[in-house]
């Protein structure tokens, strides 16, 4: 369920620190430690799954829980109204650096699309 090489799953047990702003029995997010917008925060499961393509079908909920909290997150930072970005990496191509599946939450100002 932890993969004890895994960045992520280090944060999870608080053998790395980290600014922790939501967390559940499933799902855990944090302030990114290089932030890209003046709101930036990773939402990841509890479980280590390394990406959206190693998800399985029982993951469905949790990876609603997921959204969801991104969704409470951004009202408690400020962020709804004005809009944000949620992004998930995947992979080399979707430039996904650490290997345990997170979705980036972004706001605060205003965001370009497409991505690079
Ligand atoms: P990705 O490139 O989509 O895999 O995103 C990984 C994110 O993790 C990057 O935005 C990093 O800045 C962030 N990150 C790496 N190490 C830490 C850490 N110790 N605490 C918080 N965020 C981190």
């Amino acid at each position: 369920m932890s993969d004890p090489t895994c960045l992520f799953c280090k944060i999870v047990a608080g053998q790395i620190p980290a600014e922790v702003v939501h967390r559940t029995d499933d799902v855990l997010a944090f302030r990114d430690i290089n932030p890209a917008a003046p709101t930036h925060i990773l939402v990841i499961p509890i479980e280590h799954i390394s990406s959206l393509a190693a998800a399985e079908d029982e993951h469905r909920e949790l990876l609603g829980r997921i959204a969801l909290a991104a969704r409470d997150i951004a009202i408690e930072e400020g962020v709804s109204e004005s809009g944000y970005r949620t992004v998930m990496n995947t992979g080399g191509d979707g430039g996904q650096s650490v290997h345990h599946l997170h979705l980036h939450l972004l706001g605060g100002r205003a965001l370009s699309w497409p991505a690079g």
